[in-house]
């Protein structure tokens, strides 16, 4: 397993085509946009290395026998999926941020269910591919970003029905030696500093939509493939020096827009190509297992923020004011009834005949939904308790002015004894982690709210709970 470090230095073996703000980023690993986010994954590296936390971050493969991270470790056992809760929030403690590598983990598992299916009914290959890939990614612990979002253009239209037919992305070639692929695929948490990029198909087709069932692995600088890296609430910050940048590992994943330009993917990195019937079933479990996962990291994210907003109270002298208490209580509440789903959804798990494990699809989505509302009443729970300086705190610059500065230190000490510049960090940090893209990410992310309700009144079994009703009641049969 590779450490930090050496994580940073295998991303700089590859040639990546990054563009930011309109220019193509000449060394973007040293660009200070992606800074945050490169830290942070590499944080997931090191702590993997760390004795005290070696059952949570690391597994025993099932391909090799030998130790790998548990980001490119297959859901094996139910206990896999409990320990991946766990690794989540800790990762969430650590860093306080989104850490990137679960979409891949979960594709991971997606698409090795996928192409399991496919080759028992079609009498295709394509799973002896995904497990030499895997082992590669495994080997070599690789940074695999899970690529499923497309652009989708007019909603109300299928793919294969779009003025534009790459709206979707698809193949546009099949060839003896593997296929060629044009399209987009949207918000890509982490894949400006990943190693491959896992292609998933966004949902499932029938036989006319064939070539929009597509699933494959293309390295982050195969020819053709070119990323744009989003923007995000306050990132002219992270270009700054100072505390004005907030924490040091960033807010959300650093999301990009990948462009596929008739990218060439060879035969042995194709893992689905046509078979739209497959397709639904592997959106569905990828959704199951990342929605699941929000319960964990952001029970991990909010622990910090909730010590943030703790220690600005204790700074303001008002952390013994018992409305303070109680809505810290609050905090807490929401917290730890979104980490206990995501553990319930993990704990109910069942076995898929591909060998792998699956979260129980009700309690995963309905730990999604939770998070679509109570990442936002959390945020507004630090806004009300932080106060509008979370809004109005003058820049860093100010506070280093020579003519200004020492009379802004007079003004926003706290109390006796603490430092005026932790106040602030704890401000820019809050102020981070409650703002725009935090928030949206919360409610987008893993899927929209409706995507939750459609699942889970799908899973729900009305029917079943009607025949409760009449039992229990004594009703006719109706
Ligand atoms: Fe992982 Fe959470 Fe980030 Fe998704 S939002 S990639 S689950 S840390």
């Amino acid at each position: 397993m590779m450490t930090g470090a050496q994580y940073l230095e295998s991303l700089k073996q590859r040639r990546p085509r990054i563009f930011y703000k309109g220019k193509q980023l000449d060394r973007p690993f040293d660009h200070p946009a992606l800074a945050p986010h490169l830290r942070t994954a590499a944080a997931t590296y090191d702590l993997a290395h760390d004795p005290r936390h070696a059952a949570t971050m690391t597994a025993t493969s099932h391909l090799t026998g030998g130790k790998v991270s548990r980001f490119t470790h297959l859901f094996w056992t139910g206990e896999d999926l409990l320990r991946k809760v766990a690794m989540l929030r800790l990762l969430g403690q650590e860093t306080g941020t989104c850490f990137q590598r679960c979409v891949g983990l979960d594709g991971l598992n997606a698409v090795w269910a996928a192409s399991w299916e496919i080759d028992q009914k079609k009498g295709t290959d394509y799973h002896a591919r995904f497990r030499a890939w895997l082992t590669m990614v495994q080997q070599k612990d690789l940074m695999a970003a899970g690529a499923m979002t497309d652009p989708k253009g007019d909603r109300s239209l299928p793919p294969w029905k779009q003025a534009d037919p790459d709206l979707y992305l698809h193949i546009v070639e099949r060839r003896s030696d593997g296929i060629v692929i044009r399209g987009a695929k949207t918000h890509i948490t982490g894949a400006v500093n990943s190693h491959e990029v896992l292609v998933m198909p966004t949902l499932g087709v029938p036989p006319e939509g064939a070539d929009y069932a597509v699933a494959c692995a293309v390295p982050i600088d195969a020819q053709g493939l070119t990323l744009v890296f989003g923007r995000q609430s306050n990132d002219e910050r992270k270009e700054e020096e100072g505390i004005d940048c907030g924490s040091p590992f960033g807010v959300v994943g650093g999301e990009s827009t990948l462009l596929f330009e008739d990218v060439f993917v060879p035969r042995e990195r194709v893992f689905m190509a046509g078979e739209g019937e497959f397709a639904g079933p592997l959106v569905d479990r990828f959704a199951a297992w990342h929605r699941a996962n929000y319960g964990g990291c952001k029970a991990g994210n909010a622990d910090v923020l909730l010590g943030a907003t703790a220690l600005l109270a204790e700074i303001n002298g008002t952390i013994a004011n018992a409305m303070v208490k109680d809505k810290l209580t609050e905090m807490v509440h929401l917290v730890e009834t979104n980490y206990a789903s995501a553990v319930g959804a993990a704990a109910l798990c069942t076995q898929l005949p591909a060998g792998n494990w699956l979260v129980d699809p009700l309690l995963a989505n309905a730990v999604k939904q939770n998070v679509t509302r109570f990442v936002y009443q959390v945020a507004r729970l630090a806004h009300d308790l932080g106060g509008g300086i979370l809004s109005t705190l003058p820049s860093d610059a100010d506070f280093r002015s020579s003519e200004v500065g020492g009379l802004l230190h007079k003004y926003f000490a706290g109390k006796a004894g603490t430092s005026t510049d932790d106040k602030r960090k704890l401000i820019r940090y809050i102020e981070g982690m409650t703002s725009v893209s935090t928030l949206v990410e919360a409610l987008h992310g893993a899927g929209s709210p409706q995507a939750q309700r459609i699942v889970m009144l799908r899973q729900a079994n009305l029917g079943e709970k009607a025949r409760l009703a009449r039992q229990v009641l004594g009703l006719g049969k109706g």
